[in-house]
């Protein structure tokens, strides 16, 4: 039987987590909740999915644009055996009363605060603790990106210490009133940033300091990553290691992708969905040892690197595969990996 999953919130983050729970095997789209009819929720209905209104007294301004809705979002959870929350932050944490009302366990994105949940989730990092939890934040695309780097860095060598620059877009696209415009701002400008406590979040005891910058950019975040293994493999086996990753994506030497640009018209090459890539993109000539250390830049797309991971999510919670089973799975259905 499938698992009713419903969408809460149907913005950046929400549509594209919509769209891989329909074409998933196991999981039925019983529905989005939407507080407003624009665009997004024409998307909604011409998909064929069901939209629900996530505010009750706006439901009059679904049915003034013509909009037809299924019902309203108190109705979409009861129905369903699992939500996702990809409203903007803090609106998850007003939302949970509702989803525990219901009886609905629920996942919620980044921008709600880790001790919002029960544990926070990774499926290279952190699959198991999920299982039976009630409410699992699935972490940021940053520190997604981190994780996913970190885990088989941990395996296979161990980590004496990571640090991590952060130089992170100032909004996504469509986000017409973010910024800086022209500046570059050490954001935070005090340390450490919020990613290597969230880090923390997924690995406990790992000892990672990082710092924050923001740049007039919309595409994707750059990381410039310098990692104290424990031991000294040379830069070759290393590149090899996070190239058999299945998220991740070693940016072959001479292909000519020298940023976020070229990335994303790489993957509009590809016919990605909206050009999103899922994988971390690694620049395989800046893997280098010196010593025990390790060097590499990497570039995170903001906008859909967490929308697997809340795939996975929804079957560590139900426990309805082990992690190699929902990881491949994701993989293989949503086409992950260039
Ligand atoms: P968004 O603003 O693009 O989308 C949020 C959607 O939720 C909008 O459609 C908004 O109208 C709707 N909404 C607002 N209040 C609501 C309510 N009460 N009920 C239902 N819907 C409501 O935001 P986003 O970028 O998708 O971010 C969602 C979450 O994902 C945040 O926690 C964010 O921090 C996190 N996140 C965002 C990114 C990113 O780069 N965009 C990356 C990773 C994680």
């Amino acid at each position: 039987m499938s698992v009713q999953v419903a969408v809460n919130g149907y913005g950046t983050i929400g549509k594209r987590v919509a769209d891989a729970v329909a074409i998933q095997p196991d999981m039925e789209l019983i529905g989005v909740a939407k507080t407003r009819p624009n665009h997004e929720a024409e998307l909604a209905v011409e998909n064929g999915y069901p939209l629900y209104a996530a505010i009750e007294e706006r439901v009059e301004l679904f049915d003034d644009a013509g909009i037809e809705l299924a019902g309203t979002v108190e109705e979409m959870v009861d129905a369903a055996d699992i939500v996702v929350d990809a409203c903007p932050g803090g609106i998850g944490a007003e939302n949970k009363s509702l989803y525990e009302e219901h009886d609905t366990p629920a996942l919620y994105q980044g921008g709600e605060d880790a001790d919002l949940v029960d544990v926070s989730f990774n499926a290279r990092g952190k699959f198991d603790a999920a299982a039976g939890a009630d409410h699992v934040r699935v972490v940021s695309c940053n520190t997604t990106g981190l994780s996913r780097l970190l885990a088989p860095l941990r395996e296979e060598y161990g980590v004496e210490k990571a640090r991590v620059t952060l130089v992170r877009r100032g909004g996504d696209p469509a986000q017409t009133g973010r910024g800086p415009i022209n500046d570059i701002l050490p954001n935070p400008v005090s340390l450490p940033s919020h990613h290597g406590p969230d880090v923390n979040t997924i690995f406990p005891e790992l000892n990672i300091d990082t710092l924050g910058l923001k740049v007039p950019a919309t595409l994707m975040h750059t990381h410039s990553v310098n990692v104290t293994l424990e031991s000294s493999p040379d830069a070759a086996e290393v590149r090899e290691l996070l190239g058999e990753q299945s998220r991740t994506f070693l940016i072959p030497e001479g292909s000519g992708i020298d940023g976020a640009g070229a990335l994303k018209e790489f993957a509009m090459d590809r016919d990605r969905p909206r050009a999103d890539i899922w994988e971390n993109c690694i620049w395989s000539e800046s893997i280098s040892m010196e010593d025990t250390d390790l060097y590499l830049f990497q570039a995170i797309h903001q906008e859909s690197d967490v929308v697997p991971e809340n795939i996975d999510a929804i079957r560590a919670v139900l426990g309805t595969a082990d992690a190699t089973e929902s990881i491949e799975l994701t993989n293989d259905t949503m086409g992950i990996g260039f």
